[in-house]
């Protein structure tokens, strides 16, 4: 196991009287010294604006926010630079390709999304259909994962566009991206990863997998909030027009019209969040020391502790696969009789933060048939005694309660 809470002086704490166990990590994670030192020494020695100023501390940001590109692009095995685009997170990254894909949609085009998606990656793509004519179209579950042959069903030589995340954030599932990709591209369809749930715990190779889009943000992965990256395929972002225009991403500008920089550029408006993309290439130097490998062995090690003795609470139902080698630690789970709401508020009283409502993916909880459920999710810094507190914190919450 891990051994690094040392390095995330926020979890040194006590909430409620009780030590605190963060346990909200699909949510967002903690910032370890390394990645908080990076980002103050960057605003305390090397501080300006990027691409535009020849003076020293303009060449030095320039020289670090371009290096942090470059850490990202060797992160998820990207092909070149001009393939990573820094965005203000996954979000922003979905409604990026969902507008590039409103340039070339007509009227019947399908786009292949499933039940298990983020509101981040529907919402960009019912608007892109309402405004083209576009249908979207939905896969659903069998067993808590991917209905793979609904999938098969659902992709046709009409489909232009599938988007499914990586893992999901209320399941857990790891959904054979891989496969996926191989079943559009043989139907001519683009293929669009949200990578947020699953960049932070495993090693991702976009080449392999073969993503033409692959979105994440950084704060999920220890890094700041504010900043993500967008992958695209080289010949794909020089095919598409920018969604946002103004400085930094012009060529010319003349009183009629104006042409674009080169990749990646062209796509990046206005003054960057510099620190941001410096902090994500420390947190990625971070993982690196730590390894991805090792990383996921930490949480599936976790997940097989926890998953046995959660299961053992009378009345308790987790969502998702059971079996570990198809989930990550994201765990969400109900109490029969009590409001998830409920059980999230016991369980702050006892210093354990977990999540709960709908997780940003209505149309699943809708599908699951219920209104909201409690999550825990894990990350590199929580332990077995983190688990045995959950456990311990959730018995006492059915006690007070029943
Ligand atoms: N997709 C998934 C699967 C997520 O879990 C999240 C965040 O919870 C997002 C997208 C949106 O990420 P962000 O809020 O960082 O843009």
């Amino acid at each position: 196991m891990l051994d690094v809470r040392k390095d995330f002086p926020i979890l040194a704490q006590s909430v409620n009287d009780e030590p605190l166990v963060y346990l909200d990590n699909a949510a967002t994670t903690q910032k370890p010294t390394a990645v908080l030192d990076v980002i103050r020494r960057y605003y305390d020695q090397d501080n300006a604006n990027v691409h535009r100023g020849v003076h020293t501390l303009a060449e030095r940001a320039t020289a670090d926010y371009e290096a942090a590109r470059e850490k990202v692009r060797a992160f998820i095995n990207a092909k070149s630079t001009k393939e990573v685009l820094f965005t203000r997170g996954t979000t922003t990254s979905l409604n990026w390709v969902a507008q590039f894909a409103g340039q070339i949609l007509k009227a019947g085009d399908e786009i292949v999304i499933s039940i298990l998606e983020h509101h981040s990656n529907i919402v960009p793509w019912q608007e892109v259909a309402k405004r083209t004519g576009a249908i979207l179209k939905f896969v659903y579950l069998k067993d808590g994962e991917l209905d793979m042959s609904d999938l098969r069903n659902k992709i046709t030589d009409r489909t232009k566009f599938v988007s499914i995340a990586h893992v999901s954030n209320v399941l857990g599932v790891i959904n054979p991206i891989k496969e996926i990709a191989a079943y559009a591209h043989e139907h001519g369809a683009y293929m669009v990863v949200d990578g947020a749930q699953s960049t932070p715990h495993m090693a991702v190779d976009v080449q392999d997998l073969d993503a033409d889009f692959f979105a994440f943000s950084g704060h999920k992965m220890m890094g700041p909030t504010g900043i993500g990256v967008l992958y695209g395929k080289q010949d794909l972002l020089n095919q598409f027009e920018p969604v946002e225009f103004g400085g930094e991403m012009i060529d010319f500008v003349y009183e009629s019209h104006s042409t674009w920089t080169e990749l990646p550029w062209k796509f990046e408006a206005g003054t960057p969040n510099i620190a941001g993309a410096i902090g994500l290439g420390a947190t990625i130097d971070y993982l690196h020391e730590i390894g991805l490998d090792a990383v996921h062995q930490h949480e599936q090690e976790l997940v097989d502790y926890i998953l046995p003795k959660l299961q053992e609470i009378e009345g308790l139902t987790i969502y998702g696969p059971t079996d570990r080698a198809k989930r990550t630690g994201v765990i969400a789970f109900n109490i029969a009789g009590l409001h998830p709401h409920d059980v999230a508020t016991a369980l702050d009283m006892e210093g354990v933060a977990v999540r709960a409502g709908h997780h940003c993916a209505q149309p699943l909880l809708n599908y699951l048939d219920t209104p909201a459920t409690a999550r825990a999710s894990f990350y590199i810094y929580n332990t077995k005694a983190d688990c045995d507190k959950l456990v311990e914190a959730l018995q006492k919450t059915k006690e007070f309660f029943q």
